[in-house]
């Protein structure tokens, strides 16, 4: 198992939040994590990137934990945000570099794997421009480029299909189908379920800081007991 949640109880300053939340994420697996607005998705993804601490239960990344091993639990994780988070003063080059240097990543072949990713988004022209006063959609492209310009074994994608054209959604999906080829584990927040149901492997429902049902898209319907019923009838159904 790359990511493993356990009985994870959570929130924003001790205010409970999650209610012993549990999942796991395979190596070269997708899980798409869905719910209503306010089931807990975020909040279960900002435990797992460290940015909130659990109130109790556990959360390990191939046998590494936040508490014992920080730099090299936080090196393994590559996230894209739901709101891309650039700095005002940065050029597009800076922020690349200041990623390479987060990860401890090899300048020369981050570079060579940036380049194709700036290439595929356009962006390639842009090395020196300021991507603050980029489009949402641009903005989120840097943040796609820096997030799978690096090594990390768990990528965390949050709702990453608003404010993305067509063509750039189509690229992102690929991108995550290559990283799952080289073994990489992948947890997907979103709402757009079509989507989802054509490339996530499993799905975890969340639903008031639980989890309400988890599995493949049959072992979900297995568990609504309405096995015909699609994966937006179940979730909506459920939730
Ligand atoms: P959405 O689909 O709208 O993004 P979500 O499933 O990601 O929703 P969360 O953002 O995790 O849901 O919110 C879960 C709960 O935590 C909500 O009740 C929300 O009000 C609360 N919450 C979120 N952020 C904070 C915060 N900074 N401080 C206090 N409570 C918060």
């Amino acid at each position: 198992m790359a990511l493993e949640v356990k009985k994870l109880v959570g929130g924003y300053s001790q205010i409970p939040v999650l209610k012993q939340v549990s999942l796991t994420v395979k190596p070269g697996e997708l899980v798409g994590l869905i719910g209503l607005n306010g089931a807990g998705k975020s909040t279960t993804l900002n435990h797992i990137i460290g940015l909130l601490r659990p109130f109790s239960g556990t959360i390990t990344l191939n046998g590494l934990t936040l508490a014992n091993n920080p730099a090299e639990y936080k090196q393994q994780i590559a996230y894209v945000p739901e709101t891309p988070i650039l700095y005002d003063e940065l050029t597009l080059r800076e922020h690349l570099e200041l990623t390479m240097n987060a990860y401890g990543l090899d300048h020369q072949a981050a570079w060579q794997r940036a380049r194709k990713l700036l290439k595929l988004f356009r962006l390639d022209n842009k090395l020196d421009w300021f991507p603050a006063n980029f489009s949402k959609g641009m903005k989120q492209k840097v943040m796609i480029c820096c997030a799978f310009m690096t090594n990390a074994k768990l990528l965390i994608v949050d709702e990453p299909f608003y404010g993305l054209d067509p063509l750039a959604v189509h690229d992102l999906l690929d991108l995550i189908e290559q990283k799952k080829k080289e073994g990489v584990a992948v947890l997907m927040s979103t709402h757009v379920l079509d989507t989802a149901q054509r490339y996530c492997d499993r799905f975890v429902l969340l639903a008031n800081g639980q989890v309400r049902a988890h599995g493949t898209l049959a072992e979900l319907r297995q568990q609504a007991d309405r096995p015909d019923e699609s994966l937006d009838e179940i979730y909506l159904g459920l939730a």
